[in-house]
């Protein structure tokens, strides 16, 4: 099974794609998170890959696909948390997959207006330790004890591109290069959408259970 999560920057991929990976036992591949791994790193790919993300752009189409390519050839079953985000990556992996005779079994789009987005991204936090890489939220979704992660113990982070200027500027980046995917993987047959509302404290689970029941769907059928 191979599912895309897709959806705007801020509405939770990460959060539920971890639960779903959870459920389905599949692998995490979360293009954000590789990127900031090679930052802290300060491997090339990091140094290369900072100069845009801390602007709010896209890394180059070139660089996230051969990394993307890399990992996913030593993978099976996996959920792409950020990938792709653009018509030319989707194509290379739709490309990739027919080539290794894989297909995706579903495009999970998680839907939250976005002055939500904006309200939900400011106040977010990540776990330091890379291996756990939990998501939480000071004001909706906070953590058991201030700035420790409930999962693993860590210390808890602010991203250094979820501040109101870059948030901002990377719904721009999303509603030019990234929304269109969402016609692209309806024009498929694989998309499914989830309206999400941010204010219920148990926004979580029930978005976590509706994909799960999409999933479901799509598995029996
Ligand atoms: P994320 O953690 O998914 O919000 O990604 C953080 C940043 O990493 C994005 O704002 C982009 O600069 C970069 N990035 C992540 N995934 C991709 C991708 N598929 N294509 C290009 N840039 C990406």
């Amino acid at each position: 099974m191979n599912i895309i999560m897709l959806g705007a920057p801020g509405t939770g991929k990460g959060t539920i794609g971890a639960e779903i990976c959870k459920h389905y036992n599949l692998t995490h591949l979360a293009t954000g998170d590789i990127f900031r791994d090679e930052i802290k790193r300060q491997t090339e790919l990091g140094k290369k890959a900072n100069e845009y993300i801390s602007k709010g752009q896209l890394v180059p189409d070139e660089i996230t696909i051969a990394m993307v390519e890399g990992k996913l050839d030593k993978m099976d079953g996996v959920l792409l948390d950020g990938f792709p985000r653009t018509i030319n990556q989707a194509e290379s992996l739709k490309k990739y997959l027919a080539e290794h005779n894989k297909e995706i079994t579903v495009v999970i789009n998680l839907v939250v207006p976005d002055e939500d987005i904006i309200k939900r991204t400011v106040s977010r936090v990540i776990c330091s330790n890379k291996e756990c890489g939990a998501s939480y939220n000071t004001i909706f979704m906070p953590p058991k004890v201030e700035g420790i992660c409930d999962k693993c113990g860590s210390k808890l982070i602010k991203r250094a591109d979820d501040n109101e200027e870059t948030i901002k500027q990377r719904l721009a980046v999303y509603y030019k290069n990234t929304e269109p995917l969402i016609n692209y993987y309806k024009n498929e047959g694989l998309l499914e959408s989830v309206d999400i509302n941010i204010y219920l404290p148990t926004t979580k689970e029930i978005t976590t259970a509706k994909s799960i029941k999409i999933i479901e769907n799509r598995l029996n059928n």
